[in-house]
């Protein structure tokens, strides 16, 4: 019974090893990534193969694209001040309530608290995607105010993939941090109003809630260090092969030209099955009918701003 069963067994499993790498297959190849996205891990190009006159006199990425300099101008002082208060803001809220969740944590609220945590990087992950996905695919940079101050790093990050390791603390998290404040002024103020039984009651929403806002606020970070190939810390090496945030290799994928996948960029778990589900294309496809709009037009357009 055992002599048969084993070799069933075998190539059960091996059934399985087939179905799981064609189905968790990369949804971009090797090739693709090779010959449509800069090589951050190669600065000195020693593996790049002959690229056509053109990419050699106006290169395609990188600081020298005509574009990526003008987008770079644009970042102004107003927009610097804003992103230091935000940044201040945003810590000062963050410890205040760390301090308030600290001194309520019980042995018992535990294994709550971790679910409630996972749930929170789950969701950071999505708000991740789906910020990243609207900057990226829909308006432009003439748009009044948000086009200059918000919109612009995206499309700087897109034809110079490098230039986001070149920013300082300050220019990497200011949005992000900006965009917590709200949910971190509200958990402070329920901490400072409500009567201790309410807050017992919904303190796993607010674990939850917490969470969110520290993965949401270091989205941005976590970025960066996925364009960081050389010098990273060892602990955020480890964290990143151990896909706990999003890996250097996975979000490489999101850099193939045109930029139209992977835009989960905190942990990065859910760019996998948001692609499977067409997620994004069939949003886009929806937001074209009625609207009219070309998906990824601007970003076409300064991507095309090579000379
Ligand atoms: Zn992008
Ligand atoms: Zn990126």
């Amino acid at each position: 019974m055992e002599a048969t069963a084993i070799p069933h067994l075998g190539q059960a499993a091996s059934a399985a090893c087939t179905m799981a790498t064609n189905f968790l297959a990369p949804v971009k190849t090797a090739r693709q990534i090779y010959e449509n996205s800069m090589l951050e891990d190669d600065p000195n190009a020693n593996s790049v193969p002959p690229t056509c006159p053109e990419d050699r006199a106006t290169p395609r990425w990188g600081p020298n694209h005509r574009g990526a300099q003008e987008l770079a101008s644009l970042y102004s002082g107003g927009k610097r001040n804003q992103e230091k208060i935000c940044v201040i803001v945003c810590i000062v809220l963050i410890t205040l309530n760390m301090l308030f969740i600290l001194v309520r944590i019980r042995l018992e609220n535990l294994s709550g608290m971790v679910i409630a945590a996972l749930c929170g990087c789950i969701t950071a992950d999505f708000i991740s995607g789906f910020a990243h996905w609207a900057a990226d695919t829909w308006g432009s940079i003439e748009l009044p105010i948000i086009g200059k101050n918000f919109l612009r790093p995206f499309r700087e990050h897109h034809i110079d993939p490098t230039s986001i390791t070149r920013h300082d603390f300050i220019e990497t998290n200011g949005d992000t941090f900006a965009v917590t404040i709200p949910v971190l002024c509200k958990l402070s103020w329920d901490f400072l109003s409500l009567p201790e039984p309410d807050i017992q009651k919904r303190f796993f929403w607010i674990c939850y809630w917490y969470q969110l806002t520290i993965f949401v606020a270091l989205t941005n970070q976590i970025h960066k260090w996925s364009h960081t190939y050389f010098g990273l810390p060892s602990y955020v090496v480890w964290l990143q092969e151990h896909r706990i945030i999003l890996p250097r290799r996975h979000h490489r994928v999101h850099h193939v030209a045109p930029h139209e996948t992977y835009f989960c960029i905190t942990t990065g778990w859910l760019n996998w099955p948001l692609e499977k589900l067409r997620f994004w294309q069939i949003l886009e496809c929806i937001i074209e009918a009625v609207t009219g709009c070309k998906p990824r037009a601007d970003d076409l357009k300064w991507a095309q701003k090579r000379s």
